[in-house]
């Protein structure tokens, strides 16, 4: 794995992976923009995700919901209400924090003391802490300033505003005319936009419980100290499955699709020794969830952190989001709906009940993925020349190039055209992008495409086409294939290429 973010970002740069968005006029801050080998590994990614849970099971269906998201929706969510991450200024730097971050930042006696200050017991977890500041903001600041509380840009106590809510959805206006009620929202998740067609799936498909429903789409969140590269963005992707369960069911479900997400990341090649699962306490939980396995991936530079949440989210969603409340017993709090024209239910086949599923959602952040991924592949290797190699060793179904073809001689007219045709031949196959390589030498070839994760390249030479320097024919119709993680170099006749890269291509 990579040792330390840095590296990353370069190689990203330098081999056209992430680019930091708006670059040429100062950048967008919390914006990147993927680059050509970027948007292949993504969709690689998102297809993988894709194929694991709507091909391969029977009980997912698949949704692309609008973003563009009416306020309603965002009302009954409970969205417009808490989603919000607590947000301080340093009245001296002008620098802007989120409270919990800040925090964070801080050394133990400074916590014992802000603790202290504000009556609590110094045990108490952070998220308490945060939630007693935000009670008593005047208090806080106050607290906060005795305590000397760092400003983590330059070292020094911070004079510090009251903490306040801030509401992270981008708010947007919709139509022509600007007046009170012609603003929406962009989702600041995939999932309303799931719960909101709960019964346009269900009665264009008739699926009984338990079924899921599946989407991958760009969320957004104006996260108030976007950082850490591609980590924590403005603007990114979500690959999200609510499973509706009969409720009793959801805590057996909720540990099974704990299991089911671990084997998938280890399939995209993070072991599970690499991942740690939070539990996430209670005084931490969204407003929405029973509870909460957090998968937490052991990134460079960050340490653990998070690239999927698994909710248990009860029945609050459709609770929230039905007509008929009062008939359905919904366990969760929610609020009253007195504008929704859809029951979001299911009748019990026995009792002929109506009730209101439970949901289990694993939500996993495509942009935290690819960075994970990247992470996990970056290998420096010693050679025995001495030189170092950087390799990126992705299973080969996430490689953005998966075949480079290679002439070895680029003004040899027999050469190039035979690799013209070999690299139509293998595009043909179907298994994601083959590039015809002729920049530079065959060194840098190589070393280019271990850098960016090609699981092979394929050299055409003079033996290929018939004209070895001996004389001899034997090997007319054969080409070397080099494997990128042993570097080994085999030659293989033409004709069972397919079949030799198909084998070894699927991970
Ligand atoms: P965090 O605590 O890191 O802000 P979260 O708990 O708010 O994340 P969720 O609401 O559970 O995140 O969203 C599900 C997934 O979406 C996360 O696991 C993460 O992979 C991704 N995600 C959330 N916010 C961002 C962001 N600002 N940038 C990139 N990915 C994000």
């Amino acid at each position: 794995p990579a040792e330390t973010m840095e590296e990353l970002v370069s190689l990203c740069k330098r081999r056209g992976f992430i680019f930091p968005g708006s670059d040429i006029y100062g950048g967008l801050q919390g914006t990147y923009d993927y680059g050509p080998l970027g948007v292949e590994l993504k969709n690689n990614l998102k297809a993988a995700w894709w194929r694991a849970n709507v091909y391969e099971r029977d009980d997912i269906e698949g949704l692309d919901a609008s973003i563009l998201t009416h306020r309603l929706v965002l009302f009954y969510s409970g969205h417009e209400a808490t989603f919000s991450d607590p947000l301080v200024d340093n009245r001296i730097s002008k620098k802007r924090y989120r409270l919990d971050h800040l925090l964070k930042e801080q050394k133990p006696s400074v916590l014992q003391a802000l603790s202290q200050a504000m009556g609590l017991h110094q045990e108490e977890s952070l998220a308490a802490l945060v939630s007693r500041l935000l009670a008593e903001p005047e208090k806080a600041a106050l607290a906060m300033s005795t305590a000397q509380v760092i400003d983590p840009a330059d070292g020094a106590p911070g004079d510090w505003t009251p903490p306040r809510p801030f509401n992270m959805m981008f708010k947007t206006q919709i139509g022509p005319v600007a007046d009170e009620d012609s603003y929406g929202y962009l989702r600041p998740e995939t999932a309303q936009g799931i719960f909101i067609n709960f019964k346009n799936v269900l009665d264009a498909t008739s699926r009984r419980l338990p079924f899921g429903i599946a989407q991958i789409g760009k969320a957004f969140r104006n996260e108030i100290t976007p950082r850490n590269f591609i980590f924590r963005v403005r603007e990114f992707e979500q690959m999200e499955i609510e499973y509706f369960v009969k409720p009793g069911t959801d805590e057996e479900w909720h540990q099974r699709w704990l299991e089911t997400r671990l084997a998938w990341w280890e399939a995209q090649g993070i072991p599970r020794e690499q991942i740690r699962v939070l539990d996430v306490p209670k005084e931490d939980l969204s407003h929405y969830s029973k509870r909460t396995f957090d998968l937490m991936y052991n990134f460079p530079t960050l340490g653990f952190e998070e690239i999927e949440g698994i909710a248990n989210r009860s029945d609050y969603d459709l609770g929230s989001h039905t007509k008929g409340q009062a008939e359905l017993k919904i366990q969760a709090r929610v609020l009253e709906n007195h504008h929704s024209t859809a029951k979001l239910a299911v009748q019990d086949p026995e009792t002929k009940e109506w009730f209101v599923p439970f949901v289990i959602e694993p939500s996993a952040g495509v942009d935290r993925a690819v960075l994970a991924v990247l992470s996990q592949a970056y290998t420096k290797e010693k050679l025995e020349n001495g030189e170092e190699r950087i390799v990126l060793k992705l299973k080969p179904h996430l490689a953005p190039i998966k075949v480079a073809v290679i002439p070895l001689a680029k003004n040899k007219e027999e050469i190039t055209s035979y690799a013209r045709r070999l690299k139509a031949d293998l595009q043909a196959l179907g298994f994601g992008r083959v590039l015809y390589e002729d920049t530079g030498n065959i060194g840098k070839a190589y070393r280019r495409h271990d850098e960016v994760g090609t699981p092979f390249c394929v050299t055409v030479d003079y033996d290929t086409i018939g004209k070895s320097q001996d004389g001899s024919t034997t090997l007319q119709d054969t080409v070397t294939v080099r494997d990128r993680d042993t570097m080994q170099q085999e030659r293989v006749a033409v004709k069972e290429l397919p079949q030799y890269l198909l084998e070894r291509l699927k991970s």
